[in-house]
């Protein structure tokens, strides 16, 4: 059970302001949230908690029905993919930075990934723009190249819960559609979390949850919010 209860969270950096002020929230197995809101409103903050990068001041974080102070760190770890903005990039090639996801893949099984990702076209290509091996010379990846690599990397790791935050990088990409459907192909049976800036990436959602100052404000369908905000 992968289930995520937040239960009456809340937390401030350095002792300001509630970054998160007594949040609760239920994300079943298997579904899919997205986080949208203005920004500031703690969508980041959610996901970061979620894989205690920092501990909550008040209330608990469930996954499974197991407190994650109670889960260690490694565990946690392989349970939850994080792809953030500065997911890094190392200065090998992209099938190697894919890998990182699970070194025991195969080629072929890093090249059926970054397929789906659609970054398979790129893979011979470092992260600065050269290549390991023959291809035309010099490119320098976008940011919704290399997001589609760290993206890639998540998908083989393949842990349970995925947290994506789509961020501004995949505005870039001509794909986006395309990898839409890979994301939602590849995340199936996984409870995956959006931090989302456009709609129009989220429509399958389960849930929207809306923050601001670190408060749900509203949460439901697109049509549900559609309709009635
Ligand atoms: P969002 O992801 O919705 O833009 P964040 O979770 O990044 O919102 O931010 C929530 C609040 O926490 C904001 O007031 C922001 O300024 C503050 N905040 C975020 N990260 C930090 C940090 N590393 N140190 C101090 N304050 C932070
Ligand atoms: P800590 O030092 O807080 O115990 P880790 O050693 O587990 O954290 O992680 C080191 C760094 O890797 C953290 O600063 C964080 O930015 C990043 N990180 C940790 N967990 C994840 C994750 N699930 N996905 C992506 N990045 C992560």
């Amino acid at each position: 059970d992968y289930s995520i209860n937040l239960n009456d969270v809340s937390f401030s950096y350095n002792n300001e302001s509630n970054a998160i002020d007594n949040i609760t929230l239920n994300i079943p197995q298997g579904e899919f949230h997205a986080l949208v809101g203005p920004s500031g409103g703690g969508k980041s903050t959610i996901a970061r908690l979620i894989s205690r990068f920092w501990d909550i001041d008040s209330g608990s974080i469930k996954i499974g029905g197991v407190d994650i102070k109670d889960i260690p760190l490694t565990q946690l770890r392989n349970i939850i993919s994080f792809v953030t903005q500065d997911n890094f990039l190392f200065d090998c090639s992209i099938l190697e930075n894919i890998r990182i996801g699970n070194s025991d893949a195969t080629d072929e099984e890093v090249f059926n990934i970054a397929k789906k990702a659609q970054c398979d076209d790129f893979i011979k290509k470092l992260p600065n723009g050269y290549h390991t091996e023959a291809g035309e010379a010099g490119k320098k990846l976008s940011g919704g190249e290399m997001q589609r690599i760290t993206i890639a990397r998540a998908m083989l790791k393949n842990s349970p819960i995925l947290i994506l935050d789509e961020a501004t990088a995949f505005t870039d990409s001509e794909n986006e559609d395309n990898i839409q459907k890979s994301i939602s192909e590849l995340t199936k049976n996984k409870t995956l979390i959006v931090i989302a800036h456009r709609l129009s990436t989220i429509k399958d959602a389960d849930n929207i949850v809306v923050l601001n100052n670190g408060k749900i404000v509203e949460q439901g369908t697109q049509d549900y919010l559609l309709r009635n905000c």
